[in-house]
């Protein structure tokens, strides 16, 4: 089943790359990395969790995989890093020779170093564990982040997918994602009534949530809420800025919600609206958004 190499997303992506050359580098890695996805087994196990649990959870404000066992499959994880870190040595292997060299051997040294990749992994990621591994191998941590991030956001789509029905039907209006309670990488405007949906950057996860309302501070104040666009016409994307808490969020306006290996290609695809953004003094927090 090709779920990665689906039409819709190969299309898009070659739409991007023909649209934007300069991110033809970063659209090419995705392609291979999606068509190396569909060649593994599933990298995760479904989670068990009661309908009772996950009600008691979201009703605390829990997310539902908060402390659940998350099942990871070790041998397709490691093959899919050995992909990946390849597919990322080859994009940089002439800009940044040294980052390829540290790559190749970490990858050849995969098999021993997997437990702590996947200590460093894991959404309660051990920052240590993180942290001397990118110095064992001479690699930037921020690299290694990126790294894990791609390999880990499958295995969190699979997670999700296996509670979101239970989720779905009950009252959530959090800023963090009820499933594995990371920030939204990006918002929809959803439908012909244009619902406002945020978007879980890790797991895919869509939660409506309201309009007039920062998707990070929480402030309804219509004086702090702001709009930032850089495209003339209604049916691009743009920016919701916050002056209180000087955060922003991409808004991509779609009548059907992107499913969510999609949405990496769209966050790669609207950078422009980082840079504004970034550039009229605003940033957006990354990592987890929800802490116990
Ligand atoms: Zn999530
Ligand atoms: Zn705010």
């Amino acid at each position: 089943m090709a779920r990665y190499q689906a039409d819709p997303v190969v299309a898009r992506i070659e739409r991007v790359t023909a649209q934007r050359p300069a991110l033809a580098p970063i659209m090419e890695l995705y392609r291979q990395w999606y068509a190396a996805l569909d060649r593994l087994p599933p990298l995760a196990g479904a989670v068990r969790i009661s309908e009772e649990e996950a009600a008691r959870k979201l009703a605390q404000g829990l997310p539902v995989l908060h402390d659940c066992e998350l099942p990871l499959h070790v041998d397709a994880l490691q093959q899919a890093l050995k992909n990946l870190l390849e597919l990322v040595a080859q994009a940089n292997s002439s800009s940044y020779p040294e980052m390829a060299e540290a790559l190749r051997r970490l990858k050849q040294e995969l098999p021993s170093q997997m437990p702590y990749l996947v200590q460093a992994a894991i959404p309660q990621a051990d920052h240590w564990t993180r942290r001397r591994l990118a110095r064992q191998y001479g690699l930037d941590e921020a690299v290694l982040v990126t790294i894990l991030t791609m390999l880990m956001r499958p295995a969190h789509t699979i997670w999700w997918e296996s509670v979101a029905n239970l989720v779905l039907d009950r009252p959530w209006s959090r800023g963090y994602c009820p499933g594995c309670g990371s920030g939204p990488a990006l918002a929809e405007l959803q439908g012909k009534e244009g619902a406002l949906h945020l978007r879980c950057g890790m797991c895919g996860a869509d939660w409506a949530y309201p309009r007039l309302r920062c998707h990070r501070c929480g402030t309804r104040n219509p004086q702090t809420l702001g709009i930032l666009q850089i495209y003339d016409d209604l049916e691009s994307p743009f920016v919701r800025t916050c002056s209180a808490c000087r955060d922003y969020l991409k808004v991509l306006v779609c009548y059907a919600p992107n499913p969510p290996e999609m949405l990496p290609i769209e966050d790669i695809a609207t950078l422009e609206l980082d840079f504004a953004a970034e550039r009229a003094g605003f940033t957006h927090g990354i990592g987890p958004a929800f802490s116990s």
